[in-house]
């Protein structure tokens, strides 16, 4: 038996449910990963993303010299460089010289609107609040943003709309404390494992009432009193009608509404054409059933809502989330443990990117960069002269790409992200990315967005660094370093300050704080300011994190919030209203896509792919129900060819009663067949998130050697 070294306690690098992880190391090698039994999150249990997608980190593709490309690269002419022999090894001197005297050239010649950022959700806090800090501090821009933006934004502007604060309101733990609660639009199972394990103790133990609300018998259907099988993009309906049968029925808790509510009139009356049988019609969704559920969720206790990009990926997510709110304020089901309002997070932190200001919209905690006050405040920690920040509201990550043109985006950083496989439309997101004047990839990998950039900064994955991520449930948990990195790769943060220092002493600025000694003092200078941190240091979430708000050192955190107000005073209804889909499925496009993930792969699968997990789950498959496959002749593991109006890939036919009728679904990890060419990038108007959750498609059978790797073909692995 093999003796580790050392064990260190970290926390997993994959979903929002933040499971604490034990690396045992042996001469620097992590030959294995555990977790404890009284972890607070996840007690011991671990998916199987956390427990062997780690061997990523020791991947001989794994890039970790700094690299320039031979050939220059210009706007118009941008090409993608996979192979190492496309670039040349430099120094970090050279490297961060070089993207230093670049930007600077840039920002001087075209202006902070030529500036943009992408930070990302898979990094700290400490790294996501440098490089906002680098970008708000010295090209003085807000054009600013991460992937909240293409999961969550709908869920995000809602909650901010009506309730003033877009985090979840209770612990996904607290599941265990329902009466009833409702899944929307979440896989719980293969996006939140540990979550889902949750549900079904709440379920089996507790004697909870689940109603599942979703296109696809996904597998908690199996232990749920109901599912809803709705048509994609039809949540306000039935939602909606929910409400309509709540308030028909008088089951609304009037205190709640009296006491804590506003707009709740108006709403009423924008009700009315919601009945259970509009909902029907629109969603496909029995009217009765429509009815039962609303009287199980208004009559419980205790309840609770928990939802995915099932409601927030669509061009109304707004809307689709605002109508999951109009039912907890209606019942009053929120602000006391065992109920709420709860987007699922996906990205292991995502939850703390947001906080820490990653956005174009807000500083780090929220605060508006239009708000004048605000500007002034971070002004006076980061040492900028009174009026130089910007106040104006910078351009999402969508918008970042659509202005990549002369008189544009001109140079864009990209930390550990991937818009080649995450946008919409990706035939466009080429276009776009082929446009940028100068590209910075900082990554681990040269992936499909990183091969098309002039310089490649080598970073250090989760078990090379330390830091703090933080969970769905609002926790701030500890990341520490299991092992140096591998080769010249270096932490985030380092890079970050060593090019901050650069950019500052060419642009000849006042010194905003680039020399911290370590990831804590970072934090701690945004604690300063962001008070929902303020508590945290790294000695007291040591061992169990702590969940925010903690206003000051010795707060015990907050697992349940709104339990007397919300942030903004009451919680505003919204009158509503059934806006479809923006591509239905008509005659030439006869099915509609829906896209989300897999238990084994991560997003964009610049990880899991690199990691032993790809041989679990080795190809991308459309999952096709039974009825139309055999309309079309389909067989199981048939290749066949899926067209939208705006791209195609071939994959093969996974024939399974996990879809409905009419819905075929892809999930977006495989670069070789990539769900994102096919999807529609309209926008939501309020949250900029684009429709990946509904678009029209064809489906054709295809020949074998269509297929990107025809030898991948293999069943799905035991997980
Ligand atoms: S459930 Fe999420 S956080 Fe936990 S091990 Fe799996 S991927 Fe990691």
């Amino acid at each position: 038996m093999i003796k580790p070294d050392r064990i260190v306690s970290t926390t997993c690098p994959y979903c929002g449910v933040g499971c604490t992880l034990q690396l045992h190391v042996k001469d620097d090698f992590i030959f294995k990963v555990t977790s404890p039994f009284d972890s607070p999150v996840n007690h011991g249990n671990l998916c199987v993303k956390g427990r062997f997608g780690y061997d990523y980190v020791y991947h001989p593709k794994r890039v970790t010299t700094p690299l320039i490309r031979k050939t220059p690269q210009k706007a118009g002419e941008r090409t993608q460089a996979f192979d190492l022999s496309e670039w040349r090894e430099v120094t970090w001197d050279e490297a961060l010289d070089f993207v230093a005297d670049r930007l600077v050239e840039i920002y001087r010649r075209d202006g902070s609107d030529a500036m943009a950022v992408y930070c990302c959700a898979k990094a700290t806090n400490e790294d996501n609040y440098l490089l906002q800090k680098m970008y708000r501090a010295l090209f003085r821009t807000n054009n600013i943003d991460h992937c909240t933006r293409l999961c969550h934004a709908g869920s995000v502007v809602a909650l901010q709309q009506a309730v003033g604060s877009s985090a979840m309101s209770n612990t996904a733990s607290q599941v265990t404390m329902n009466d009833v609660f409702i899944v929307t639009g979440s896989n719980t199972t293969e996006n939140h494992p540990i979550i889902s394990l949750q549900m079904k103790e709440a379920i089996e133990k507790h004697g909870a009432k689940m109603i599942v609300v979703d296109p696809r018998r996904i597998e908690l259907v199996d232990f749920a009193e109901m599912w809803l099988p709705l048509k994609p993009g039809t949540n306000v309906p039935v939602f909606s009608a929910m409400a309509h049968v709540i308030v028909k029925e008088e089951l609304v808790n009037w205190d709640f509404v009296n006491s804590r509510t506003e707009g709740f009139s108006e709403f009423v009356e924008s009700l009315e054409k919601f009945t259970p049988e509009y909902a029907e019609e629109i969603s496909g969704v029995p009217a009765d059933d429509i009815r039962k559920a609303a009287r199980l969720y208004a009559n419980a206790k205790n309840a609770a809502i928990y939802w995915g990009m099932g409601i927030s990926q669509l061009s109304h997510g707004t809307a689709s989330a605002l109508a999951l709110i109009h039912l907890a304020f209606l019942t009053g089901h929120i602000g006391r443990d065992g109920t709420g309002l709860n987007p699922l997070r996906g990205q292991n932190n995502v939850q703390g990117a947001s906080d820490m200001g990653a956005m174009p919209f807000h500083y780090p905690g929220y605060m508006r960069v239009d708000d004048e006050a605000n500007a002034a405040r971070w002004e006076q920690v980061w040492n900028i002269e009174p009026g130089g920040l910007s106040r104006k509201l910078g351009l999402t990550t969508t918008e970042i790409l659509t202005h990549a043109h002369e008189g544009g985006i001109r140079a864009l950083y990209i930390m550990g992200e991937n818009p080649m496989m995450s946008e919409p439309n990706l035939n466009e997101t080429r276009k776009h990315m082929g446009q940028l004047e100068f590209l910075v990839a900082q990554d681990i990998f040269i992936n499909e967005s990183g091969a098309f950039a002039d310089v490649f900064l080598p970073a250090t994955p989760f078990a090379e660094k330390d830091g703090t991520f933080s969970n769905t449930d609002r926790r701030v948990q500890r990341v520490r370093a299991a092992h140096p990195p591998r080769g010249l790769s270096r932490p985030d943060w380092q890079i970050l300050c060593d090019l901050a220092l650069r950019l500052e002493s060419r642009l000849g600025l006042a010194t905003a704080k680039w020399d911290y000694s370590n990831p804590e003092e970072i934090l701690r200078e945004m604690a300063g300011v962001n008070l929902d941190y303020a508590g945290i240091t790294y000695e007291r979430i040591d061992k169990l994190g702590l969940i925010y708000p903690v206003p000051d050192l010795t707060h015990p955190g907050t697992p349940t919030l709104f339990k007397d107000t919300f942030p903004r005073g009451r919680g505003k209804f919204h009158m509503l209203d059934y806006v479809p889909v923006m591509e239905q499925a008509d005659d030439e496009y006869p099915f509609i896509l829906t896209t989300g993930r897999v238990l084994e792969h991560w997003h964009g699968g610049t990880m899991t792919r690199n990691s032993s997990l790809n041989e679990a789950y080795p190809e991308a498959r459309v999952d096709i129900h039974p009825a139309d496959a055999e309309l079309h002749g389909i067989r199981n593991g048939d290749p066949l060819r899926v067209q939208s109006r705006r791209g195609e890939v071939v994959l093969r036919a996974s024939v399974t009663e996990k879809t409905s009728v009419g819905v075929v679904f892809i999930p977006f990890h495989f670069a070789e067949a990539a769900a994102n060419l096919l999807t529609n990038d309209a926008l939501d108007p309020q949250a900029k998130i684009p429709e990946f959750k509904a678009c029209a498609v064809q489906v054709f059978l295809a020949r074998e050697s269509d297929l990107a790797n025809p030898e991948a073909a293999q069943e799905r692995g035991r997980y």
